[in-house]
C-alpha cells in the first residue's frame, strides 16, 4: 500500500510530501477497490503537493482569509515578509499579523471584498514586520454554496523596488525638465544681474529650500553674498554679506577647485568644516549644498568665481544626490553665463572706445576737410574748394537754368602797402579785406574765397547781374569804409581800396564756368584800368 507521509510542515497545511509506492502484491476485489480508492487519493494529493509548490514558490503573498479576517491559508511568501511560519498564522486575524496601521489603509478594501467585489489596488502599506512596502493586491471573494461570501483570496505582490526605480527614472526626468527650464531662462537673457537672479529663484522653488544664494568672491580678501532669495520665515535675513579672510579663495579652491560639491545635513558637525562654515554660521544655516562656480582659464586651469548655495535654515536636511546633481549642473550653466557676461563686458567696453574712437577720428576728419577747404592766412575758403564749389554751381544751375554771377576783386596797390607797412601788416590787412568781405555776403550758397595772392573771389549762385553788382558795390564801400592807410604822399593819403569785376552767366551743359571767370577777370582788369576802386561788369 502506498505510503503517505507527513509534510514537514504541520498540519493544517496542505500535504507537501507524497511518495506513492506501487505494489505488486495479489489483492482480493475489496482490496482492489480499496487500492484503486487510495490511488485516486494519492493522484489527489500529488495535484495538491503540485500547486502548493506553485503557489509556494511565487514571488508574492498568497492567503486565503475568512469572513472573520483571520489566516485560512498562506504561501511561504509570508514568512519571508513577516517573519512568521505560515502553519503559524492559521486562525490569526489580518490585524494582527500586518500591523494597524496597514490594516486601516487596507480596510475599505477588505469591505469591498466582503461585499462581493473582486478589488484590486495599489499602495504604500506601513507593515508592522514587514516594513514599508509599495504593493499590488488583487482580492477575489469566496462564497460558499449559498452563495454568501465566506472569505477571499488575496494575491499581494511586492512592487517596492519597480515603483522606487519608477520614483527615481520620474525624478531624473523631472530634474532634467528642472534643469532645462532653469537654463532657459538663464538663456534668455545676457543681463548677468538677471540671470543670478534667475538662477536663485528656480534653485529655491526646485529644491525647496529655505534660501539659495550666490556668493562671489571679491578681488581684495573673501567674497561677498551678491544674490539672496530666501523663504520669509528664515530668521536671519541677509541681503549682502561680507565673508572677509585671508587667502579664503585659496582654502576653498582645495575644497572645491576639482569641481567638488559640498552636500553636509549637519553644518554643525565637527567634519563640516568647510571654507564657507563662518558665513554659513553667520546666516544660521543647517544643511546646505554648495557648488563652485568655476571658470575655465584654459589648458584645464579653473579659477574660483564663487559658489551657489542652497540652504536649510529651519531643519536638517539630507540631500539626495538629485538634489545635488541639480545645484551643480545649475552652478555651471552660472559659469557659463558669468563668462559670456564678462566677454560681453569687455565687447561692450571695446565697442564704446571704438566709437569714441570714431567719433574722435569723425571729428578730426571733420576739420582736416574743413582745414583743406580753408586759405590758412584769411580762413575763408581756398582756391581749391572755390573751384569745387563754383564748378558744382555751374553744373547745377546749368540743369535749373538760374544765373551764376562771379565777383573778382584785387587789393588796389598792394605792393605799395607791403613797401609802406611790411609783410606781416600786409598779411594782417589782407586777412581785414577777407574777412569784411564774408561779412557782406548773407545766403548759405555764396561763398568768399582767397582766389590767389591779393585777389578775391566771390561765387553768387542763382543771383542775377544787378543782384551781383549791388554786393560788388557794397564791397568795394565796406573796404573803403576800413579807411586802412595804404601809403602817404606829399599831396594825399592812399586808403585800401579794391577793384571788381563781376560777371553773370546761365550756365550751360557742357560749358566750363573758366568762362565765367574770364568774364570777370578782364572786367576787374578793367577796373584797373579805368582808375581803380570801381566795379565793372562785363558780358
Ligand atoms: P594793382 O593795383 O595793379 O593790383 O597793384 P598791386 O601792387 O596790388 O599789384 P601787384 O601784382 O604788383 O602786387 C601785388 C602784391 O601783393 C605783391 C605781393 O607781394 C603782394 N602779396 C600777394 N600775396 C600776399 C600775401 O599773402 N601777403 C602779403 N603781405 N602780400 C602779398
Ligand atoms: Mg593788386
Ligand atoms: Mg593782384
Amino acid at each position: 500500500m502506498a505510503k503517505v507521509p507527513r509534510g514537514k510542515r504541520q498540519s493544517p497545511r496542505f500535504w507537501n510530501e507524497i511518495t506513492p509506492e506501487s505494489s505488486e502484491l495479489q489483492l482480493s476485489p475489496t482490496a482492489w477497490r480499496h487500492e484503486a480508492t487510495v490511488n485516486r487519493q494519492i493522484q489527489v494529493y500529488a495535484q495538491l503537493h503540485l500547486l502548493q509548490q506553485i503557489v509556494d514558490s511565487m514571488p508574492a503573498c498568497v492567503s486565503y482569509v475568512d469572513k472573520n479576517l483571520c489566516y485560512q491559508y498562506v504561501n511561504v511568501t509570508y514568512q519571508d515578509w513577516f517573519g512568521i511560519k505560515p502553519e503559524d498564522l492559521y486562525g490569526r486575524s489580518l490585524e494582527t499579523v500586518i500591523g494597524t496601521a496597514a490594516y486601516e489603509k487596507v480596510k475599505p478594501n477588505i469591505d469591498r471584498v466582503l461585499a462581493g467585489e473582486k478589488v484590486v489596488y495599489e499602495a504604500t502599506l506601513h507593515y508592522d514586520r514587514a516594513g514599508t512596502r509599495y504593493v499590488h493586491a488583487t482580492l477575489v471573494p469566496d462564497y460558499d454554496t449559498e452563495g454568501a461570501v465566506k472569505g477571499y483570496f488575496a494575491l499581494i505582490q511586492d512592487l517596492t523596488d519597480r515603483k522606487a526605480a519608477e520614483l527615481a527614472l520620474q525624478r531624473k526626468s523631472e530634474q532634467d525638465h528642472t534643469l532645462w527650464q532653469i537654463t532657459q531662462r538663464i538663456r534668455q537673457t545676457l543681463d548677468l544681474q538677471d540671470i543670478l537672479a534667475t538662477a536663485t529663484e528656480e534653485v529655491q522653488r526646485h529644491l525647496h529650500v529655505d534660501r539659495t544664494l550666490i556668493f562671489q568672491f571679491t578681488s581684495g580678501h573673501g567674497g561677498e553674498v551678491i544674490q539672496v532669495t530666501h523663504e520669509a520665515d528664515c530668521p536671519i535675513a541677509i541681503t549682502a554679506h561680507q565673508c572677509q579672510g585671508q587667502g579664503l579663495r585659496s582654502t576653498c579652491y582645495q575644497h572645491y577647485g576639482q569641481s567638488t560639491v559640498g552636500a553636509v545635513a549637519d553644518l554643525e558637525q565637527q567634519d563640516a568644516d568647510l571654507c564657507l562654515s563662518p558665513l554659513m554660521r553667520a546666516i544660521a544655516a543647517k544643511s546646505a549644498i554648495i557648488a563652485p562656480v568655476l571658470q575655465s582659464q584654459g589648458k584645464g586651469e579653473n579659477c574660483l568665481w564663487g559658489f551657489l548655495i542652497a540652504q536649510t535654515c529651519s531643519d536638517y536636511r539630507q540631500w539626495s544626490t538629485g538634489e545635488v546633481d541639480l545645484l551643480e549642473q545649475v552652478a555651471d550653466q552660472l559659469a557659463i553665463a558669468v563668462q559670456q557676461a564678462d566677454l560681453l563686458a569687455k565687447l561692450q567696453c571695446q565697442a564704446e572706445r571704438l566709437a569714441e574712437t570714431n567719433q574722435a577720428l569723425e571729428q578730426a576728419n571733420q576739420r582736416l576737410n574743413e582745414l583743406s577747404r580753408q586759405d590758412a592766412l584769411t580762413k575763408i575758403a581756398n582756391r581749391r574748394h572755390f573751384d569745387v564749389v563754383l564748378q558744382q554751381e555751374w553744373k547745377r544751375l546749368s540743369r535749373s537754368q538760374l544765373p551764376l554771377s562771379l565777383i573778382m576783386f584785387d587789393v588796389d596797390r598792394f605792393k605799395q602797402f607791403n613797401d609802406r607797412h611790411g609783410h606781416l601788416a600786409g598779411d594782417a590787412c589782407l586777412t581785414t579785406v577777407a574777412q569784411t568781405s564774408q561779412g557782406v555776403v548773407n545766403r548759405p550758397t555764396d561763398l568768399v574765397a582767397r582766389y590767389g595772392g591779393e585777389e578775391f573771389a566771390v561765387v553768387l549762385p542763382n543771383t542775377d547781374l544787378s543782384g551781383a553788382l549791388t554786393i560788388a558795390e557794397t564791397l568795394r564801400r565796406s573796404i573803403c569804409a576800413l579807411n586802412i592807410v595804404n601809403f602817404e604822399t606829399a599831396t594825399e593819403t592812399v586808403y585800401v581800396t579794391v577793384s571788381v569785376g563781376v560777371a553773370c552767366q546761365i550756365p550751360t551743359v557742357g560749358t566750363s564756368p573758366q568762362y565765367l571767370i574770364d568774364i570777370a577777370d578782364r572786367a576787374l582788369y578793367r577796373a584797373k584800368q579805368t582808375g581803380r576802386n570801381r566795379v565793372v561788369y562785363g558780358e
